[in-house]
């Protein structure tokens, strides 16, 4: 199966490439809308685990806090501070107190300043880094005390090198104030805690220092450029000893509408609060891989989907277009099936129909020889009847010669003269039907022919018998023929007339010619029976007369129709308003040559 689809619209592709651009929209959405439900579930978890670590952290910085105050009231202690002697028997008693104290509060260092800032007496005065005798007047915790503010600072120990928090409270008696008791508390196990729980969560200071994390390699790192006073600041009061405090290499953006801390190749989701401490900000950072990977997984499961969809669509379309080329076949087929059908049945008709030509042509054959029985009785009654009354003439005539009547005598010759005439009629029209003569075209003036008819046809007619009344054209009319045969149809035309018309009182021919635009026509008009219209459709048929035996063989107007087609006319009949028939005769009218060479 091809999956390219073969032929494709600019339309349809477009509508695949909108289809195509929507799919990945919506994975590319849904895949986003993962993302943002996961940030959201993670941000809600990393405010709780922030609550838990601030709690850790205020906790351990709140559990020491009332010591500094406690201890400023001592009694040894201001004894030894208003003494301000180190070395003293009060100092030892001090130092003893100071280090059952430190064990059962369990803080780091419990030390006393003198107003100077020099240790007079420490939890620590007999550990190798005793802070007796140093001097800490750098301190901002001192300096806060002496001038009366509490105070909290975070510092890496300046003896020791530990990292602590510093409480201090100034110690007053009558005079004023004569020094300042401090307490360290040790941040590491706090630090430990948050690392085992191996999470990031880290505190930066006002100048953006990470000076608490659950990472060592972020410790002492700022999140943000420090500047110079601040750092200068700083490095006076030691706060952390000898670190660079270079800044992490970070960026940070934003995704999903959550702070995003990028560390080493690594994203983060950065949440931050407020611990209380001035300037103390609490970090919870999440890796956003989960995130990443719910998204990811939206995104493939999304492109597969897609996938899916667009193979499945293609398939669906490749089977439809299947489908659709398989009925075209079916259809193809079932077209070829009839065709072949048409086909063969246009074979039959044409079979059938040559076979109904033969047999038309056999019926006409076997028409021609009943009609050739009828017309031989015909003929021979034809012919019988002036041979019996040529014989009859001729006896007649020898009796006449004989007593020497001649004039008598030429009579009965002019008689046998004419039936031997017509006889010879009724043989050529016999002729005529039975060999037809070549159709030989000459340009013949159509006026020349019927007037030669009308001509012979007078002296046929007895003289007044006949009312002929001929409009002629006055000019010549030429059509395509010949002069003889045209003849031959006019002469039949007007004797069909006069038979039409025998035994009537009043005998009227009318004959037109006509020339109009390129037709030439003639009309012969009688006043006789006119056609009984039953015969109407037969009477050009060969043999077809209603004349009695011996007038007429039904040949006359089959031949003129014969001969008129020949010429390219036509030839029509009908009846006249009053009585008779009227025939129609039409021919294309050519100009003669001799004329166009003029
Ligand atoms: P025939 O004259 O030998 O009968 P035709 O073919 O000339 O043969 O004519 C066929 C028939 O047509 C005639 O017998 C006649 O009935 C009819 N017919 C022809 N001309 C006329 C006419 N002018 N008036 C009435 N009938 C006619």
């Amino acid at each position: 199966m091809s999956l390219i689809p073969k032929k494709i619209s600019w339309k349809v592709f477009l509508l695949w490439l909108g289809a195509l651009v929507f799919g990945v929209a919506v994975v590319y959405g849904a895949g986003y809308w993962v993302g943002l439900i996961a940030t959201r579930d993670l941000s809600i978890v990393g405010q709780e685990r922030l609550s838990l670590y601030q709690g850790t952290l205020r906790s351990a910085l709140e559990k020491h806090r009332y010591l500094p105050f406690v201890l400023s009231r001592d009694e040894g202690i201001k004894k030894l501070l208003s003494e301000n002697d180190g070395r003293g028997g009060v100092a030892i008693a001090v130092n003893r107190s100071l280090r059952a104290t430190n064990q059962k509060a369990e803080s780091d260092v419990l030390y006393v300043l003198n107003s100077k800032g020099t240790t007079l007496a420490a939890s620590n005065w007999l550990e190798d880094r005793s802070f007796v005798g140093h001097n800490y007047a750098f301190r901002p915790y001192y300096k806060d005390a002496i001038e009366g503010r509490e105070s909290g600072f975070f510092a890496v120990g300046a003896t020791t090198g530990v990292p602590g928090y510093f409480m201090s409270h100034a110690v007053h008696d009558k005079t004023g104030v004569r020094g300042v008791i401090v307490a360290k508390v040790d941040m590491r196990p706090l630090q430990r805690q948050w690392h085992d729980g191996g999470e990031h969560v880290f505190v930066t200071d006002e100048n953006g220092v990470v000076f608490l994390s659950s990472r060592d390699d972020w410790r002492y790192r700022t999140i943000s450029p420090v500047d110079d006073v601040a750092l200068a600041n700083i490095r006076g009061n030691r706060q952390f000893g000898g670190a660079e405090l270079l800044p992490l290499n970070l960026r940070l953006h934003k995704v999903f509408n959550g702070d995003v801390f990028e560390v080493g190749g690594q994203k983060y989701l950065a949440l931050k609060r407020n611990t209380g401490k001035p300037g103390w900000v609490m970090h919870f950072l999440t890796p956003l891989n989960l995130v990443e990977e719910k998204q990811r997984t939206a995104w493939i499961i999304g492109a597969v989907l897609l996938t899916l969809v667009f193979m499945g669509s293609l398939f669906l379309r490749e089977r439809r277009e299947k489908l659709r080329s398989a009925q075209r076949a079916r259809q193809a087929d079932r077209f070829q099936i009839i065709n072949k059908k048409l086909q063969l049945e246009i074979d039959e008709r044409k079979r059938t129909e040559t076979q109904l030509l033969k047999t038309q042509e056999d019926l006409v054959q076997t028409g021609k020889l009943a009609a050739l029985g009828q017309m031989s009785t015909a003929i021979a009654h034809e012919i019988n009847q002036p041979m019996a009354a040529i014989r009859t003439f001729a006896a007649s005539a020898r009796l006449l010669l004989a007593k020497g009547k001649k004039e008598s005598v030429k009579e009965s010759l002019v008689e046998i003269s004419s039936l031997t005439e017509r006889m010879s009629n009724i043989t050529g029209e016999l002729k005529s039907f039975a060999q037809k003569a070549p159709v030989e075209y000459h340009e013949v003036d159509l006026r020349e022919a019927l007037n030669n008819a009308i001509n012979l046809m007078e002296t046929v007619w007895k003289p007044g018998e006949i009312k002929l009344h001929y409009q002629d054209l006055g000019a010549s009319v030429f059509v395509k023929g010949d002069l003889v045969r045209l003849e031959q149809v006019f002469v039949n035309l007007l004797r069909n007339a006069a038979d039409a018309m025998e035994g009537q009182r009043e005998k009227k021919i009318s004959v037109y010619l006509r020339h109009i635009d390129q037709l030439a026509i003639v009309i012969v008009e009688d006043n006789g029976t006119g056609i009984d219209p039953k015969n109407k459709d037969q009477i050009f048929d060969p043999f077809f007369t209603t004349k009695e035996v011996g007038k007429g063989v039904g040949l006359g107007l089959s031949i003129s129709y014969g001969i008129i087609q020949d010429f390219g006319g036509s030839i029509r009949v009908e009846n006249t308003e009053k009585a008779g028939a009227r025939f129609i005769v039409e021919f294309e009218a050519v100009v003669p040559s001799s004329a166009l060479a003029l």
